[in-house]
């Protein structure tokens, strides 16, 4: 097996999973990142079982962040009265591997710890890059060039590299739908005997109904308690999204007009916090290509498939394919077949996973009549059909 110098532009969880599973090979890693520090916001994160399995193996301490492995998920309809599916209730027994519910910022805690115990990775922070030679390739950085074998691009939805690398421009746009987020300690919800068994609860709770659907569950051992509201604010969907409007905060005023119908664990968690974090959705379809035409620069994770996050699955798609690029580094003699066996594998499983995002959104946010009895069934007979 050849070992590569390889750069990676973006030390966020995709970039931080590829230094790792990259330098397990042997492979020379330099990682560049432009925040001084890790800011991630105060929001919970899971890690499904084809995320979790892969970290653990490139020596990510996991399990010493979460105190109780969670089960999975599960769905009730928005008024709370109907268990519509828990057959994803044993993640574990199902796949083999754990799914964790964890703080983002402990993840990317133990994602670095592990970088920096690993000598064949350097990790430089405060250092963006300013300018790309696809074909040498090379990185600029305060007005010096760094060679490298391979450059993977890294940087994330807002990527400045994706536009150059697919040949034409294909930026991301609005999905229509806007996610409020906040972690909370849990205290109020142990108060109230109708939302006390949130927080005991190990799996996480979909309310699904029209037009939104609310998330809710517990981290760092029952101490705090992470909500995601999902809402369609379809007026705005399919226009370009701009870079400032991404993230934003929002007071609860009209969620808590919003809701005022649903259960009362929804209603609750409206009311909780008077300023929620609001994150517009955004996705796009396709890129043509991930790999530079020089066959040395790649994209990897939301850099080139941003989904919504309804599988909780777009760092989970980030860390296959950091998987996958090893992989194929690990059989393929030559860079450059090594990247566009990378990309076939990877291109059309993340467009997939990417569309059924799409499909929940409308699948989970159907408004009361035939078609949303109809899913309902559907959901109920699943569940029996695969209890656990
Ligand atoms: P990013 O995290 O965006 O990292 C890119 C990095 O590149 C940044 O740190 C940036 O500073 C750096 N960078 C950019 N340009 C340069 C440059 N020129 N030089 C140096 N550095 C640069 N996924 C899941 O798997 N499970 C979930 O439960 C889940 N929940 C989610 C909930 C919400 C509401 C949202 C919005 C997303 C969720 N996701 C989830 C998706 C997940 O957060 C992202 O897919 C993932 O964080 C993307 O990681 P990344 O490394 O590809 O990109």
């Amino acid at each position: 097996m050849h070992h590569f110098s390889v750069s990676i532009v973006g030390a966020g969880i995709g970039g931080l999973q590829a230094a790792l599973a990259l330098a397990k090979d042997g492979h020379q890693i330099t990682v560049f990142e432009s925040t001084k520090e890790f800011l991630e916001v105060g929001a919970g994160i899971r890690v499904p079982p084809n995320s979790s399995r892969l970290s653990l193996s490139w020596g990510v301490d996991l399990d010493s962040l979460v105190k109780e492995v969670s089960c999975g998920n599960r769905f009730v309809d928005w008024k709370g009265n109907n268990l519509l599916d828990c057959s994803f209730d044993d993640v574990q027994a199902r796949y083999g591997a754990p799914y964790y519910f964890i703080h983002r910022a402990d993840l990317i805690d133990a994602l670095v710890q592990a970088v920096k115990q690993n000598p064949s990775i350097k990790l430089l922070m405060d250092t963006r890059i300013e300018e790309y030679d696809f074909d040498k390739p090379s990185l600029k950085t305060s007005a010096r060039w760094h060679e490298f074998d391979l450059v993977v691009c890294a940087d994330g939805i807002k990527s400045a590299t994706r536009n150059t690398i697919n040949g034409r421009p294909l930026d991301p746009v609005d999905t229509g739908d806007v996610a409020y987020r906040i972690l909370v300690p849990v205290e109020p919800l142990l108060a109230d005997p109708e939302t006390e068994h949130l927080v005991k609860n190990p799996w996480a709770t979909h309310w699904i109904g029209p037009e939104a659907h609310a998330v809710g569950y517990s981290l760092r051992g029952g101490t705090l308690y992470n909500i995601i509201i999902d809402v369609t604010h379809a007026t705005d969907k399919g226009t370009p999204i701009g870079l400032d409007e991404w993230r934003s905060e929002a007071d609860n005023t009209h969620l808590i007009e919003r809701f005022k119908d649903w259960c009362k664990p929804v209603r609750k968690m409206c009311e909780l916090t008077g300023t929620y974090l609001k994150w517009k959705l955004a996705d796009f379809d396709q890129l043509d290509r991930w790999i530079h035409p020089s066959g040395k620069v790649v994209l990897l994770g939301d850099a080139c498939h941003p989904m919504m996050p309804y599988m909780a699955q777009g760092a989970a798609q980030a860390t296959e394919d950091a998987a996958t690029l090893a992989a194929a580094l690990r059989y393929y003699d030559t860079i450059s077949l090594a990247l566009h066996a990378y990309e076939k594998q990877r291109r059309p499983r993340a467009a997939y996973v990417a569309r059924n995002t799409r499909v929940l959104q409308q699948w989970w946010h159907l408004h009361d009549g035939p078609e949303r009895d109809r899913r309902d069934q559907l959901m109920q007979e699943d569940s029996k059909e695969n209890p656990m």
